[in-house]
């Protein structure tokens, strides 16, 4: 049979009744298609002028392309590097489907969902989302100023995925098997100040320690905030320790504020975050943090393209 050209396919097209839902499936189908060259074009810009991943040295030549790439060979080491030599996003292929993945990222959308719009496997769109994501989540604050909320919100820890259970399968899923917080659960750290820049942290199984709260925030707060925490004994040992100034608010009791005291921010995103994840249908503990990082960029709107999450991602770690 002689095949259709595209006039002929179009105005089949254009004269087909379509409804809503053929609508849509065809505009996501056009918004998936991109031009290679552009996704290639944005990567090599994002790595210009980097330096050999493998030596750090500086020199470097021209040596050919490969997977669509400029190649070069390092003077100094002799080994041969391209723009994404050492970023997460090395050695992933069809370069074609990533910015309308991205587009994905940025809505949000499930693996198979994103799957399904941009014409990859479920299990591509499962290993691209743990490559872009934490590629990109890398764009974050380096530190939080002036008044600095602080608080975990704690998850049961998943195993989703994994082929060995390191612990007896639950039954009917999430029910831990203490009350309270142990060591079954993991535990998200979020930080945030009144300037919209907001840190997170996975600290680890089971309550908040001094040394935990020590190794995540004190980098990131310079000694003249004011750290406002809940009645947690941690947050004052490590604000005593730190040498930072502290107040908190005793959540239990049923206080809410003290005027700017509150950490009715930093609450409001934990319980974004839940809302959130819901789409995800649980996710997996050693995830955690990549998908705690994804909420956080998509609420920082820094990246707010396609192609600004690409150039996050495309730099070196
Ligand atoms: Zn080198």
């Amino acid at each position: 049979m002689r095949s259709l050209t595209f006039d002929e396919l179009f105005a089949m097209l254009s004269a087909a009744a379509l409804s809503a839902a053929d609508l849509t499936r065809l505009r996501e189908w056009i918004a998936s298609i991109a031009d290679p060259a552009e996704c290639i074009a944005l990567i090599e810009q994002a790595a210009a002028g980097r330096p050999c991943p493998h030596c750090g040295c500086t020199r470097k030549h021209r040596c050919g392309q490969a997977s669509g790439l400029q190649r070069f060979r390092c003077l100094n080491c002799r080994r041969t590097c391209n723009a994404l030599t050492g970023t997460p996003l090395a050695r992933l292929r069809k370069k074609e489907r990533w910015l309308p993945y991205l587009q994905c990222v940025l809505e949000s959308r499930t693996v198979r969902d994103a799957a399904r719009v941009v014409g990859v496997h479920r299990t591509t769109s499962f290993r691209w989302r743990h490559r872009f994501v934490p590629g990109a989540m890398r764009d974050r604050p380096e530190s939080l100023s002036a008044i600095v909320e602080a608080d975990e919100t704690y998850r049961l820890e998943s195993q989703k995925g994994s082929r060995t259970l390191s612990r007896r399968p639950r039954k009917r899923g999430g029910v831990a098997r203490r009350r309270g917080i142990s060591r079954e659960h993991d535990c998200l750290l979020v930080a945030c100040d009144r300037n919209g820049n907001t840190l997170d942290f996975h600290t680890g199984r089971g309550p908040v320690t001094v040394a935990q709260l020590d190794r995540c925030l004190r980098p990131a707060l310079p000694t003249d905030v004011l750290l406002v925490s809940d009645g947690a004994v941690a947050y004052r040992r490590f604000a005593a320790q730190a040498g930072i100034t502290h107040q908190w608010v005793n959540v239990q009791a049923g206080e809410r504020a003290r005027g700017a005291i509150h950490v009715q921010n930093v609450n409001g995103w934990h319980s974004r975050f839940k809302s959130w994840l819901v789409r995800f249908r649980g996710v997996a503990s050693r995830y955690l943090i990549n998908y705690s990082g994804w909420l956080r960029l998509l609420d920082a709107r820094r990246l707010i393209t396609p192609a600004h999450l690409l150039c996050a991602a495309a730099k070196s770690g």
